[in-house]
């Protein structure tokens, strides 16, 4: 048992945030999920807040100190995607993504940090993808956000590793939730072609891995990346 910890979770109300705060909720910790509408899971705290905008965060954090206690970890998984080849990406197509993607884990991350210091703990986690260290084709918008997150944790690592707080990348494959399921069938396909695994992965491989980060027995564990994608990615 591992102790219990307040724990956020952004885009937690549907996907694979909803099952890491499943999980963090399973576990026996204080759990609280952002959600633009909709709720968590049973057993945790819904605040609204969207990560393109630093007051709602402030808001959030706000409430959720106030019911749970300081945060001690937190999970940037909200994320988009606008797929569409290089050519033909807009301005906004690649703006959104990644100010939603890499400077909505800067924002959760920033706000968090100020209470993790005075703790001396913290557990960030951060939600990239093998697409970002692999590369996609129609995926340049997000692969440089997820790939950037990398740089981003380890920059944190070196900044507060030395005040118990650790940031880690979870790197998931192909998982099965609302956006995997707008794939062709085709492309999902080729796709389980190419995964060691020949299958797409669950969001709870994906929470099990995060939790596990968040947990007691890694905390000498920062700047890591983790994959979690069935082989997909090896060696990058
Ligand atoms: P979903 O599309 O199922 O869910 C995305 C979540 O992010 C939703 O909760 C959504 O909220 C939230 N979100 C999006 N934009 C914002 C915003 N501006 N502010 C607040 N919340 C927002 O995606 P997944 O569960 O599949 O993906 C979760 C994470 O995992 C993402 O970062 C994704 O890139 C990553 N990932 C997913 C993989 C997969 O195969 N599914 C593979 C690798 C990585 P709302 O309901 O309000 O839209």
């Amino acid at each position: 048992m591992t102790t219990p910890r307040t724990v956020l979770v952004t885009g937690g109300n549907r996907g694979i945030g909803f099952t890491i705060a499943e999980e963090f909720v399973a576990q026996g910790h204080r759990v609280a999920v952002t959600a633009r509408s909709g709720e968590g899971p049973e057993g945790s705290l819904t605040v609204v807040a969207d990560v393109t905008d630093a007051a709602s965060i402030d808001a959030a954090f706000s409430t959720v100190e106030a019911e749970l206690g300081p945060v001690e970890v937190v999970v940037a998984n909200a994320g988009i995607t606008k797929d569409v080849l290089l050519l033909r990406m807009s301005e906004d197509d690649f703006s959104s993504v990644v100010d939603t993607n890499l400077g909505g884990a800067f924002r959760v991350v920033k706000r968090a940090a100020k209470g993790m210091l005075k703790a001396r703990f913290g557990r960030i986690v951060l939600v990239s993808s093998v697409v970002g260290l692999y590369g996609g084709a129609g995926q340049a918008n997000y692969a440089a956000s997820k790939s950037a997150l990398v740089g981003f944790a380890r920059s944190i690592t070196r900044e507060l590793g030395a005040r118990g707080i650790t940031a880690n990348v979870v790197a998931p494959g192909f998982v099965e939730t609302d956006m995997t399921a707008v794939l062709p069938e085709q492309t999902q396909a080729d796709y389980k072609k190419a995964i060691p695994a020949a299958r797409f992965g669950t969001a709870a491989e994906v929470a099990k891995t995060v939790t596990w980060l968040a947990g007691d027995d890694s905390g000498y564990i920062s700047g890591a990346v983790i994959p979690v994608d069935g082989g997909l990615g090896m060696g990058h």
